[in-house]
């Protein structure tokens, strides 16, 4: 594993327990590329630790994870060709064009990674804090049990802020439900999260200031399942979801996705892969803040 400069990675509990760290809190841990590769390596150092019995991922800073890296130094600096351009962008479709292009860098760096993660053979927990939102969802939803501190809230900003269907990795309805799932992608709306824990989506709720004390006690508790049990229990459920249609939705739901991209790319003379204000998405930058989810409020 390379020198780790985004993420941080400790082993517990006599080894049975790795916390992963998402460690750019300068950047709310916002998924740069760097950021993601370090994280792919993280999870896959774990899968291949005979004595991990379970995976903690969390965030450093006030969030957990600000989502897809739009826009920070780093970023840009690994978009850019030149000496400094991160090499995953010369591969994996990075020097195609159009619409290839994006699509095969897309797959691979966050539908593909996503399911992998999803796919681990070690069971996940996400400790999640302060906003989640869109590619923050995304990261989370790959774990199998999620741990919120109280001040946790969840939205899906993508459909008001960037004139996008969903994140790459379209997992929303199975762990919302298809209606919640149309009304926050259509409104941007938050969820609490006691509302969250009443649907199933967040397994405990914590004080911010024991989160981590107490995560870690829980994953303790998890661990001291025979790891083939808890292997077994994971691969039931994936596989029935995935019997369910889960996996062939999730490909046909990139697809539309991509479609969605080129839409905007067709739409913006090739400059964009968002929507514009020019095209009613406001500039990501100065949306309007997010609200609560209201049950008996017009909202807006
Ligand atoms: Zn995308």
């Amino acid at each position: 594993m390379t020198e780790l400069r985004y993420i941080t990675y400790e082993t517990l509990d006599d080894g049975r327990i790795v916390r992963i760290t998402l460690n750019r809190p300068d950047a709310r841990n916002a998924q740069s590329r760097g950021l993601l590769v370090e994280l792919n390596d993280a999870f896959l150092r774990a899968e291949a630790d005979d004595d991990v019995r379970v995976v903690i991922l969390c965030g450093a800073g006030p969030m957990f994870s600000s989502g897809h890296d739009l826009g920070s130094k780093d970023s840009v600096r690994e978009r850019t060709p030149g000496p400094d351009q991160h090499p995953s962008m010369s591969i994996n479709g990075g020097t195609k064009l159009a619409a290839e292009r994006l699509m095969l860098q897309e797959w691979h760096y966050f539908f593909e990674n996503t399911r992998r993660w999803r796919n681990l053979r070690k069971i996940t927990i996400a400790q999640v804090h302060g906003p989640v939102y869109a590619a923050g969802l995304m990261v989370m939803w790959a774990c199998d049990l999620i741990i919120a501190a109280e001040d946790t809230t969840f939205a899906e900003v993508v459909g008001t802020r960037l004139g996008m269907c969903g994140t790459e990795y379209f997992a929303h309805p199975w762990e919302l439900g298809p209606r919640l799932t149309k009304e926050l992608l259509l409104t941007g709306d938050s969820l609490t999260v006691d509302e969250a824990h009443s649907i199933g989506m967040v397994t405990k709720v914590f004080r911010a200031d024991e989160l981590a004390e107490k995560t870690l006690a829980y994953a303790g508790r998890i661990a001291e399942r025979p790891s083939v049990a808890s292997l077994l229990v994971k691969e039931s459920v994936n596989q029935s979801v995935d019997n369910m249609g889960f996996y062939n939705a999730l490909n046909a739901c990139f697809t539309l996705h991509e479609l969605n991209h080129a839409h905007w790319a067709w739409a913006t003379n090739g400059q964009y892969v968002l929507g514009t204000p020019e095209h009613g998405v406001p500039a990501w930058r100065d949306a309007p803040p997010v609200q609560p989810r209201s049950k008996n409020e017009v909202g807006g």
